[in-house]
């Protein structure tokens, strides 16, 4: 067996992406995945471009591959910086061997047997491609539900690096899920950029179907107990879909509901289809469909024209809705992007000022809401291994849970009683 080191940057659908490639090189090219870098035949590096930190991240990794390789070892970028600097990268890194974009993962093996092969096409459509199968865990299954996106959100540069949106066919995702659950897996993960658009493009003529009915029939799997999803959009947040969520009881209770801005004069300079009135209004149907439900969010501050006024909405949606998590960024500016040519940008240190604010009053509603976990009990499904003999898990609100205990419990759920608390992880003993 040849060896495989990859480095996988960015969201899930990366990982899923790397497991893919993986999966084709170990049937087709005869490679095993080995984590030394100095032992690897062909090293592989799965790009992100969402900002531009991953991107400069990618130069200076590949200068540290190319010095730390063996001689006749191989170097491939993969993923959405891929997809948008293209053989730029080889201009710049001359030792690479091939580039594949995030759209292309079914050529991995056609590229690595062509020296300085570029394959980016943003539309090419595998969403029809049947992966060979390889699953970083047993324990959970990641599964892709749709390619691309088709929404226009004026800071993003994904529709450039993923194309447009393909769902893949119900089928086929009910064929990979019941493989994994067989396998082990007693909970799925479905990804896409909008889960809930599911249904509105197939590459074939498909039958209507969308993401409430995929829901429903996914749901029938006997051995599968949990279903978990990412990323939904507010614009497509409909009652039938929030009252699926709420009434289906393998569904786990936690939405992640990306906001990016509180404020609907900047939602609408983000071309997000929503506004502030809105998002409150799907986060109110949501609570009173589910009282328990945890809600997370996606916040950028400081996009070109932001006020004071329009933070302060930011805030106003935080201190109302009390996410349970928030992944928070400065706006960073994308190539490729609307909002890369805005003019009205916002001052660097007030970027900085808003961002640790939000922080600030983030962290402290999360300390507010951790506190009353405290003697409750969750149902824990343990899939980690960490340090000092303790197993970690999720709660099925995504809440993080360890307890003390061994690999037996790995892949089991539990009940635990929560007896300290933690910011990122709560800890507790088994009672059930
Ligand atoms: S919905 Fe908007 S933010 Fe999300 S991937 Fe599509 S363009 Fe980007």
């Amino acid at each position: 067996m040849k060896k495989l080191f990859i480095e996988t940057l960015g969201c899930a659908m990366n990982s899923r992406d790397s497991e893919h490639i993986i999966a084709q090189l170990r049937e087709k090219d005869n490679y095993e995945t080995t984590d030394d870098l100095k032992d690897a035949d062909l090293i592989l590096i799965n790009t992100c471009s969402v900002r531009e930190k991953p991107v400069s991240k990618l130069f200076s990794e590949l200068g540290i591959f190319n010095k730390k390789k063996k001689v006749d070892a191989k170097i491939g970028v993969c993923g959405c910086t891929a997809s948008h600097l293209g053989d730029e990268i080889i201009k710049r890194a001359p030792y690479v061997n091939f580039v594949l974009g995030a759209r292309n993962v079914s050529k991995i093996s056609e590229v690595l047997h062509k020296d300085k092969a570029v394959e980016v096409d943003i539309n090419y459509d595998e969403s029809e491609f049947a992966f060979d199968d390889f699953r970083t865990s047993t324990y959970k299954a990641f599964i892709n539900i749709s390619m691309g996106c088709d929404k226009s959100c004026t800071y993003c540069i994904v529709p450039k690096t993923r194309g447009d949106e393909i769902s893949i066919p119900i089928d086929l995702i009910i064929r990979e899920a019941s493989r994994a659950v067989d396998g082990g897996a007693k909970e799925i993960f479905l990804l896409g950029q909008n889960v809930n658009n599911y249904g509105r493009r197939f590459s074939g003529d498909r039958e209507k179907v969308n993401f409430t009915k995929l829901l429903q029939e996914l749901s029938k799997i006997k051995e599968l107990q949990r279903i978990r999803f990412t990323s939904p959009h507010p614009f497509h947040m409909d009652d039938e879909f929030i009252e699926e969520f709420a009434k289906n009881p393998k569904i786990c209770k936690s939405m992640h509901m990306p906001l990016q801005s509180g404020s609907t004069k900047v939602l609408k300079d983000m071309k997000r289809g929503y506004s502030k009135e809105w998002f409150l209004n799907r986060v109110k149907k949501l609570r009173q469909e589910c009282p328990d439900v945890s809600i997370s969010t996606d916040v950028i501050v400081a996009f070109p024209g932001e006020s004071d006024e329009d933070f302060e909405d930011t805030l106003d949606v935080i201190n109302q809705v009390r996410f349970n998590q928030i992944f928070s960024f400065k706006y960073s500016p994308r190539p490729q992007t609307q909002a890369e040519h805005f003019t009205n940008t916002v001052d660097a240190d007030i970027a900085s000022t808003r961002l640790t604010r939000l922080q600030n009053i983030h962290t402290d509603i999360l300390d507010e809401i951790n506190a009353t976990s405290l003697g409750k009990t969750y149902r824990v499904y343990f899939e980690n291994l960490i340090q000092d003999y303790y197993v970690s898990g999720r709660s099925d609100e995504n809440i993080v849970i360890k307890v003390k205990g061994s690999d037996e419990l790995l892949g089991e759920f539990r009940d635990v009683k929560i007896t300290s608390i933690g910011r990122t992880i709560l800890t507790g003993e088994i009672v059930a």
